[in-house]
Parts: C-alpha cells; structure tokens; sequence
C-alpha cells in the first residue's frame, strides 16, 4: 500500500524549521516498510533559494527532512508526489491509499503539558491502528 506521511508534528515534534524530537515514528515505519508498504513523504517543508541583503542563501527544510529518513534508515518510495501519479493525472495531490498527518482529523494525537507546546501524533495508538488494519 502506498501512505503518505507528514513531518512535522507527524514524525518528529513540531520544531520547524529545526527537526523536531522523536516521537516514536521510526519504528512504525519501519515496520510499515518491511511489511511492503511504500512510503511518499507529505510535507510543506520545501528547499528554496532566498536573497538576504544582496545575499544568496539556501533553505534546506525538505533535505533535512530527507536526512532524518535516511538517519533513520526509513527507505522512501516517493517526495511529494508518488512517482507514478504523472500517467494519469496531473493534480498535485500526492496519491495513496493511506495518509498519517496530526493534521488530519481522527489522527490520534498527544497533547504535550506545555500548552505552548503543538500536539503531534500517538504512535502507540497509530500502530495500534495498523495492527488492527492488518498493515503491520
Ligand atoms: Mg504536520
């Protein structure tokens, strides 16, 4: 099955553009991955030139999302996009059968002591899901 995943918030803490502290994701994934399934990550993140007082500097939010996958030793079939949606459609919306996003409504979240601090996912309940679901 392909599944989109979001990043922040999603795999790690919010903390953007900073990568944000584990919370649990990495070994779903994984178990996501060895059971078949293809990963596409889903995010915001992207990497861009800017220019700051007649300087060019470059934003690299997406690579260093990028890096923690491959930190992480999480294989991913797809950025943005799955790679075989362009011979069929030319929407921009990444194609899955499954996406895992804090921002999507029923997605089990934690919500931190630190009011501040944004809620992100619960991996307990989401591999719980999967279990269920028969994914993983
Ligand atoms: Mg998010």
């Amino acid at each position: 099955m392909e599944i989109c995943i979001d990043f922040d918030g999603t795999c790690v803490t919010h903390d953007y553009p900073e990568i944000g502290k584990s919370i649990g994701a990495e070994s779903v994934l994984k178990a996501l991955v060895e059971n078949g399934h293809q990963l596409i990550l889903f995010t915001m993140r992207s990497d861009r030139d800017v220019l700051v007082d007649g300087m060019l500097y470059q934003e690299t939010f997406l690579t260093d999302a990028l890096l923690w996958f491959k930190k992480n030793n999480i294989p991913l079939y797809g950025v943005q996009a799955n790679p075989t949606q362009t011979e069929w459609t030319n929407s921009p919306k990444a194609y899955a059968q499954l996406y895992i996003d804090d921002a999507a409504l029923g997605c089990p979240l934690i919500y931190p002591d630190d009011k501040q601090e944004r809620p992100y996912v619960d991996w307990k309940k989401v591999r719980e899901m999967l279990s269920v679901l028969q994914l993983i």
